[in-house]
């Protein structure tokens, strides 16, 4: 089966493209990834803190925040290009959002990356 997000459509046949409106079709795996991103959305009140400039941003401060135990969502980004066509991000790659309670941290850990790759010594 597969699921068109847009307009909110199941499809029988082995489609890759919506016939109604053009949006790439998501698979049963995918469409579970994207309520589970919903889930945590509307669970906790995320507020974006960082802009991504390209995958191995992603992948450094992502990691980063995972050692801290900072819970975090990457809109855009490597993981989600399924949902590019509804979930765009603004600019640059992706954009990084994380619980409104760990906004302080998140910012000495992006403040302390970006500050890192400044000095680019050794
Ligand atoms: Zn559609």
């Amino acid at each position: 089966m597969h699921y068109c997000l847009p307009c909110d459509a199941v499809f029988e046949k082995d489609l890759r493209i919506c016939p109604d409106c053009g949006s790439r079709l998501l698979t049963d795996d995918e469409r579970e990834l994207w309520h589970q991103v919903q889930e945590d959305l509307t669970n906790q009140s995320f507020v974006p803190v960082h802009v991504l400039e390209g995958p191995i941003d992603e992948a450094i401060l992502s990691e980063l925040l995972s050692d801290a135990d900072v819970a975090h969502i990457v809109r855009g980004g490597h993981g989600y290009d399924a949902f590019r066509t509804a979930f765009t991000a603004q600019e640059g790659w992706g954009v990084v959002l994380v619980p409104e309670d760990d906004i302080e941290k998140a910012h000495e850990i992006i403040h302390l990356y970006q500050s890192s790759q400044v000095v680019e010594e050794g």
